[in-house]
């Protein structure tokens, strides 16, 4: 690592240059896009995709109450709505069916709203959003598909790369995330090698040669130092996606036999079932990168509390959906309308995962949950 960044030292080019040109070749190629576009961050990810796949201002745009607010702000960024949507309550994925229904009743409305010119769902804790339904809404309705694929580096549905299942994708480098750099970064992909030329333009300042602006872009450029430590990293990314998934199968196992949990499946509905602690679902087209090991848990905040006693880290992803957040109260939504989103906000937390973790240490984690709830 350090001599990648001692590298990019002697060379004194430290924006853009070749060490993002060459992490941008390598992104494209394994997620199976046709072009990557390094930026300075995943919220910049965001926006850079949105507007490159037309969200123009004054246009809505879908996405799920449940995520992290760069999902919806980005949004607003590029002058749009968000329309919020909620989640499948077995992945919490944003819905599709609930997605086709806002669609449907959008177009029999004589008195048109906003234009809605795009859906972006979030591959939520590394598993990504029911991909074949978003692809026939997509066509159906004609509106781009934007994947948030922050949690999800790696990831695939049915053997297709996330990244490239959209018409632009957004990842984020931030520290905590798959694939991470020392500080801020963000790549975004696209099937469509015109739109990677507009995002070059538009991450610098909207300009196709130094001092002539064609557009408003932003400096949304990435750092080449982020960019070699990224590559240095990025050969490394499947043994760790690897060892996560290793982890959520020893996790699932002690969970199975330790009386705590009942699979919770999409045709129960949100209380049926009354097990201390219940495990999400996981699709069998997906392949899931376990960005994190969620389970929903009764009395949530209390065995949190427990744990931390016993200095087992957890934490909430996410403790107030956004279509709650004050920011977005000019939307004029309350509570109870995602029931699905508001309940898993009081239910999720996440267990310890990262690559190093060891079998005995989730076998603790386990346990303390089973003496919690004992
Ligand atoms: C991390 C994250 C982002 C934002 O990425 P930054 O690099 O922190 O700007 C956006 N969406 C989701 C779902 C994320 O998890």
């Amino acid at each position: 690592m350090l001599a990648a960044i001692a590298r990019v030292c002697d060379s004194q080019t430290f924006i853009l240059g070749p060490e993002v040109e060459a992490l941008e070749r390598e992104i494209a190629a394994l997620t199976g896009a046709a072009s990557a576009v390094g930026c300075a961050s995943g919220t910049e990810a965001l926006w850079l995709a949105l507007v490159a796949a037309g969200v123009k201002p004054g246009d809505a745009v879908i996405t799920t109450a449940f995520s992290f607010f760069a999902s919806a702000s980005a949004i607003v960024r590029a002058g749009a709505t968000p329309i919020f949507v909620d989640v499948d309550p077995a992945t919490l994925n944003l819905d599709a069916a609930l997605v086709g229904r806002q669609l449907r009743d959008r177009r029999l409305r004589t008195q048109q709203a906003e234009k809605i010119s795009a859906i972006l769902p979030v591959h939520l804790y590394g598993q990504c959003a029911d991909m074949d339904a978003f692809d026939r809404i997509s066509q159906e309705f004609g509106v781009a598909i934007v994947e948030d694929a922050a949690q999800a580096i790696g990831a695939e549905w049915s053997g297709r790369g996330a990244g490239a299942l959209g018409v632009t994708a957004a990842f984020s480098f931030y520290p905590t995330k798959n694939l991470s750099a020392y500080g801020d970064a963000g790549i975004v992909t696209t099937t469509n090698p015109r739109m990677a030329e507009h995002m070059r333009q538009l991450r610098n300042h909207g300009s196709p040669r130094r001092y002539y602006h064609d557009e408003f872009g932003w400096n949304g450029r990435m750092d080449a130092i982020q960019a070699a430590v990224l590559r240095v990293k990025l050969a490394h990314l499947a043994d760790w996606n690897r060892s996560r998934q290793q982890h959520a199968a020893t996790y699932d196992q002690l969970f199975a036999g330790s009386g705590l949990i009942s699979k919770q499946t999409s045709s129960q509905t949100l209380n049926e079932s009354s097990a201390p602690v219940r495990l999400l679902a996981r699709s069998p087209q997906a392949k899931h990168v376990f960005h994190q090991y969620v389970i929903r848990a009764q009395r949530r905040d209390e065995l949190r509390q427990f744990l931390a006693e016993r200095k087992i880290g957890s934490e909430i992803y996410y403790p107030l959906p956004l279509h709650l957040q004050p920011v977005f109260s000019y939307l004029g939504l309350n509570a109870g309308d995602m029931p699905v989103s508001e309940q898993a906000a009081r239910e999720v937390l996440a267990l310890p995962m990262f690559p190093e973790l060891t079998e005995a240490e989730i076998q603790r984690v386990v346990e303390s949950i089973a003496d919690f709830y004992s």
